[in-house]
């Protein structure tokens, strides 16, 4: 009987042990199930938090205006953004590539080894030769860990093109500038200096002489009057004041304004524009354009010749406006270029009908600040036309269609 029960007991004892160890069995598999599904979790949110922040850095970069390049410590593309495959006009896969694989430039490589020496490299200028030659500047600089080591490059590129145009234009204006002023002025001083020296004592030559220094004067006078509108112009400190303008009237003004220069070339001058006509224009700068053009054809027409301002219709609501001469006409070479400051065909002829190289220059800019465009229609001997385009007062072109 005893010994039943220390069976049965014995018995119970190891299926009492075997459920604990099941129970603690099952236990622990729960718990490593849950601490694989955390990890899991863990090591998902750790990648959509890399994604995120790659995709947040891609962001970064695309949206600066430069263009930017990694490479790594082998000199190899690791990363570009949208600006620098535009800057390159690239469309080929980059990423992996050596520079001078991805650019074709030599420059690249060798500014690479000059970050692995100097660490930083400010302003490399590259030129882009092809259709449109352009200028691009470059900044370098290593990136290291922190031992000091090299793990490879950061680039930026900076399009310099129109600052570097600008800054021509600039100054090849100033010693242009220079130039014009430095002309009259010396004849000025030539011509004073012989008179001074005696030549003062002979009336007739004295006349001449001054008559002269008078002409040069009027030349630095009106360089000086076109550079000021020039400057105003560009640095729109005159501020456009649109209203109607009768244009048979404004051509009529400029017209008695120039009589005088008119008579001295036996010039007819001729308003054969349509008296209907009225442009929504700032009156004096529009007053300026007629002017100049008309001013020009008179200079630069025939002797006993005729100046004709015509108008029609043009596109879009704007009045075509053209001055026409029967003088030598402009080669087709320099019609792009009489609107550029200081070009001249003829430079002597210019000068000596007082020119200053910037009559056209300040018609375009004005006729483009009232959203015209201007050109000239020329033969060779056969006359020119410069046009003008300016806008017409709301109902004008129906008026306009009925003549
Ligand atoms: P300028 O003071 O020399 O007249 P503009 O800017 O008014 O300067 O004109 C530039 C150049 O264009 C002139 O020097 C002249 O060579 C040429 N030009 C302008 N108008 C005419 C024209 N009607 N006929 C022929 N050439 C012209």
């Amino acid at each position: 009987m005893w010994s039943i029960i220390a069976c049965l007991s014995t018995g119970l004892g190891i299926l009492a042990c075997r459920l604990w160890w099941r129970r603690r069995y099952v236990e622990s598999e729960r718990r490593l199930a849950e601490f694989k599904q955390a990890a899991s979790i863990y090591r998902e949110e750790q990648e959509s938090e890399s994604l995120r922040r790659e995709a947040h850095l891609q962001a970064l970069i695309n949206s600066m205006i430069e263009g930017f390049l990694l490479v790594n410590s082998e000199g190899r593309i690791q990363a570009v953004n949208d600006s620098l495959l535009r800057l390159f006009n690239i469309k080929h896969e980059l990423i992996g590539k050596t520079l001078m694989e991805g650019f074709r430039l030599r420059e690249l490589p060798e500014l690479n080894e000059r970050v692995a020496r100097e660490i930083r490299v400010r302003g490399v200028e590259i030129e882009l030769l092809g259709l449109d030659h352009r200028t691009i500047e470059v900044n370098a600089s290593a990136i290291l860990n922190e031992a000091k080591q090299q793990q490879g490059a950061i680039f930026t590129f900076h399009d310099t093109t129109r600052l570097k145009n600008l800054e021509n234009t600039r100054r090849e204006f100033v010693a242009n500038v220079s130039h014009e002023l430095r002309t009259p002025l010396t004849l000025i001083k030539g011509f004073v200096e012989t008179l001074l020296d005696g030549a003062k004592n002979d009336p007739v030559v004295a006349t001449r002489f001054l008559q002269t220094i008078d002409k040069h004067t009027d030349r630095l006078t009106f360089l000086i009057d076109d550079l000021l509108t020039i400057s105003k112009l560009e640095s729109a400190q005159i501020v456009l004041n649109p209203v109607p303008i009768d244009i048979f009237s404004a051509v009529e003004r400029a017209f008695d304004d120039l009589q005088t220069k008119a008579a001295e070339r036996q010039t007819t001058l001729i308003n054969s524009v349509d008296k209907q006509f009225r442009c929504w224009v700032d009156g004096d700068r529009i007053q300026q354009v007629l002017f100049n053009l008309v001013e020009n054809a008179i200079k630069y027409g025939r002797v006993d010749g005729k100046v004709r301002v015509v108008a029609k219709l043009g596109r879009d609501q704007f009045l075509d406006i053209s001055v026409n001469d029967d003088g030598p006409g402009i080669p087709a070479e320099s019609k792009e270029r009489v609107f550029e400051r200081f070009y001249r065909i003829d430079r002597a002829r210019s000068r000596d009908q007082g020119g200053t190289g910037l009559g056209l220059s300040i018609v375009k800019h004005i006729v483009q600040s009232h959203g015209g465009e201007v050109w000239v229609e020329s033969n060779l001997g056969q006359g020119s036309s410069f046009h003008f385009t300016a806008p017409l007062v709301n109902n004008v072109s129906a008026v306009g269609n009925q003549n």
